[in-house]
Parts: structure tokens; sequence; C-alpha cells
């Protein structure tokens, strides 16, 4: 019995071979997304129980609109779940439209901003492509750009984490066909300029992808720019402020035309009906959102404001629901893992820049105390 499994093991692994030689060969070197884990495999890696474990590394809100889902409940059964959406979106994009004050065919439905950089990627990058980031930023961008088989070119933002313009510009060229820029940027905190993002928009003629998934928290909304310029892409997202992270909805904002033209590679029905319909009554709703954004935006003052109080600490400013710590006399690693120990889950970041820094996004007032009086103690 046993040889006949080692056998069977064999001839399983031999198929297993032949078929992973047949994957694209960037992947022997790609560095993939690295997935949060769970609180369930945090609660576990430190011996507390998952109720103990407060996350402050998913920049998500801490907010959850729970009357719009008692509101979606009520409505659920006229959802036609049977058929598919309305693969257009049109009425997604009429309360969009309402919402950024721009044309109703200026939009791109996407299952979240990450499926609208895949999209945008997909219109503009191929192998022997570059595509350049201001960097340290979004992950992402890096990943559906190699994807698709693209160079990556890093442009360093300067020292207090500015658009290095000038260097951006620099980078362009022939093989060049997208910039990515991130307003506010994810993990610095910091905002676009309006005239740093003139000057590459006049400067350059390639794809300029402005993520602006935290934008409802600070910052100048670029969408309006996008009527003027056919390269510029906003891309937005309904998992920030609005708190629907789960939900999985995401958009872009062009002209009419590049709008067309990623509405060709866009999967046709990744948005579900019901996300549909909860997006519909969020956006009857965007006052609930300015006044979670607002009691956001207060508790990220009073943290910033006491943890520049501690010792050997340096906070950068952010105009986001989350900023930057530098650890300036302690190792970063040692701090994380006494945090942790607490049920604190901060995040790290992997820039070289940044090995000193950890991101710490807003909670609730409670849950900012306890963070506080955790971090008095550790540091
Ligand atoms: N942009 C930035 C900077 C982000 O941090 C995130 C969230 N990880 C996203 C876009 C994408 O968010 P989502 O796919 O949930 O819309």
């Amino acid at each position: 019995m046993h040889g006949v499994c080692l056998f069977f093991g064999k001839v399983l692994c031999a198929v297993e071979l032949g078929w992973l030689m047949r994957f694209r060969a960037f992947l022997h070197s790609f560095k993939e997304y690295a997935w949060e884990p769970s609180d369930e495999e945090i609660a576990s890696l430190v011996g507390l129980d998952v109720s103990e474990i407060r996350r402050f590394d998913l920049n998500t809100s801490p907010h959850t609109p729970t009357h719009w889902l008692k509101k979606l409940g009520s409505e659920l059964e006229g959802v036609a779940i049977n058929r598919y959406p309305d693969t257009s979106y049109r009425a997604l994009r009429k309360g969009l439209s309402k919402y950024l004050g721009v044309g109703e065919d200026c939009f791109v439905v996407a299952n979240g901003g990450d499926e609208a950089f895949d999209i945008i990627s997909k219109v503009l990058l191929d192998a022997g492509s570059e595509a350049v980031i201001s960097s340290p930023s979004y992950s992402m961008f890096r990943i559906v750009s190699e994807t698709m088989g693209a160079r990556v070119v890093y442009v360093q933002r300067r020292e207090d984490f500015a658009d290095d313009v000038d260097g951006l510009i620099k980078a362009v060229n022939d093989r060049t066909r997208v910039i990515f820029l991130c307003n506010p940027n994810n993990p610095t905190g910091n905002a676009v300029k309006r005239s740093d993002l003139l000057r590459i928009l006049n400067g350059c003629d390639v794809g300029v992808v402005v993520d602006e998934a935290y934008q409802e928290y600070g910052g100048e909304s670029f969408v309006k720019l996008t009527e003027r310029y056919s390269n510029l892409m906003v891309v937005r997202t309904f998992s920030k402020a609005f708190g629907l992270a789960g939900a999985r909805l995401g958009y872009i904002v062009a002209c009419e035309d590049t709008a067309r033209l990623l509405n060709k590679v866009r999967p046709p029905n990744s948005v579900d009906v019901i996300t549909l319909k909860l997006a519909e009554l969020a956006l009857e709703d965007v006052e609930w959102v300015k006044l979670r954004v607002r009691d956001t935006l207060a508790e990220r003052d009073r943290l910033i404001s006491e943890i520049s109080k501690l010792r050997g600490v340096k906070v950068y400013p952010s105009v986001a629901n989350f900023f930057l710590v530098e650890l300036l006399e302690r190792d970063r690693d040692e701090v994380y893992n006494e945090m942790l120990k607490r049920g604190f889950v901060l995040r790290r970041l992997e820039d070289p820049r940044l090995r000193r820094c950890l991101r710490i996004s807003v909670g609730l007032p409670e849950d900012n105390d306890a963070l506080l009086e955790a971090l008095r103690e550790v540091l």
C-alpha cells in the first residue's frame, strides 16, 4: 500500500511540475501583496483572546454604517439577485456624478480601488513598458505593473515625502506609459500639491494615476482636472471614509474618451447587486460620512499630539486617517512586538526609508485611549 502511495505521489509531483513550468517567468522573482493576517491568527500567535485584538494597521474606518445595513436588510427582498447587475452601472454612476460634480460617463466602476489599478494597467502596460512610482507609496502600483510585464521605476519622494516633480518628469522616457501618485499618500499621509500635479500633467504626455482612496479625509480632490487632461485617471473607493471596505466598491474618474477605453477591458459584472444597493444608500447619506470623517480627524489630531509628547518619537504630519511614527531611540520591531503582545496591531513598513517607522490608523476614541496607554508603557 505504501509503495502504491509513493508511486502515485511521484506521478502527481511530475504532473504538478509540468504544470508549474508553464507559469509566467516573472512569478519567480515577483513579490506578492503582503496579506494582512486575521484577528484569529494574531490572537493565537500572541496567546490572547480574539476580543483583545485591536487593529491599528488596516487604514479602514472604525465606524460601521449599521443604519445602511439595516435599511439594506429591509430592501433586500426587492433585489433581483437572480439577474446580473446592470453592467453599465448607470444608477451608481448617476449617484457618483451628483457626489463629485463630474459627468455620468466619466466613471469606470470596479470591485474596489485595487481592481481599478488592474484595469488601468491592462490598458496602459505590457512587456517592455515602464511605470513610474513616486516612492514610497501603495504596493499595488508595483504589483499591477509587474503583473503586466512592465518595469517599475521608483522616484524617491523628498525629505518631507512631497513628490519629486523634477525627478518624476525626468524619469519619463519613450517606454513610460504611466506615473502613479497617491493623494493623500499611503503610508506617509501627505497630499499631492495641485501645482505639482499640474507641472506633471503639463510636463509629460503619459498616463497619470492619482489614487484618492483617502481623499475624503484630506487633501484636495483632482477629479475636476480630468475634464482638462485626458491622461489623468483618479481612483477612488468606498473602502475608507464610507466604511465599506468589506463591500468592495471603487471607481476611476477620467474624461469620457479615457473612461470608454478603460471600460473596454474592465470585467463586465465584478460589482454585485447588493453592493450596488448599499452604495445607493451611502450616496444618499453623505452627511453621515462627513460627520464620521470629522470625528476621525479630531481623534487623529489628538493621537498625534499625545504621541508627540512621548520620548524618542517623531510623528509625521498627516491629512489622512493614519500617520507615521518614527522611533528615534528604540528598535522598531521590538516596539511593534511589545505592542502586539498587548493586542495592539500596528503596521511595519518595508520600505528602507521607513525602516524605523510604524503606521498607525485612527480608531474609535476608547481604542485610541487604550493605544495611548500601551504606547506610554512600551516607550
Ligand atoms: N489605495 C490605497 C492607497 C490603499 O491603501 C488602498 C487600500 N489598501 C486602496 C487604494 C484600495 O482599496 P480598495 O481596493 O479597498 O478600494
